[in-house]
């Protein structure tokens, strides 16, 4: 598999991913971008706004904040000690929005893919899981 980053690109996309303001969505969109896909972005007539739409394929890619969006089993989904039950409340709501915009995605035909904001750590795997998702094999 050639690889898609120079080292130069690949140290300025990590210094991205770790940087305080990264942006899931951004670094995802630029990983399609190179692997050759067009796509269109925020298409607001889909349940959910989906971040990365690819008509064509009748896909979409949602690249979704491991907290806010409560990432199952992850480190960074851990809910706060106090406050509890605003924070309950506001998460679990956020959980059933999503859950709701999945289904209706996947009725109207579209294939879904959620990147989780901690995937972004290893570049390589999360490349291998966009490729399996977007090729039509
Ligand atoms: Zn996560």
């Amino acid at each position: 598999m050639p690889d898609l980053f120079s080292p130069e690109e690949r140290s300025r996309v990590m210094a991205k991913v770790r940087g305080q303001d990264t942006n899931p969505e951004k670094i995802v969109r630029s990983l399609i971008h190179r692997m050759g896909y067009r796509f269109r972005l925020h298409v607001k007539d889909l349940p959910g706004k989906p971040d990365i739409v690819l008509p064509k394929h009748r896909k979409v890619v949602f690249a979704h904040g491991c907290f806010w969006r409560q990432h199952p089993g992850c480190e960074h989904a851990a809910r706060p000690g106090s406050n509890t039950e605003y924070w309950n409340k506001k998460l679990d709501r956020n959980v059933i929005r999503d859950q709701e915009h999945l289904e209706r995605l996947l009725y109207l035909g579209w294939n879904v893919l959620i990147v989780w904001e901690c995937e972004l750590k290893d570049l390589d795997q999360l490349v291998e899981k966009l490729r399996r998702f977007l090729s039509d094999e």
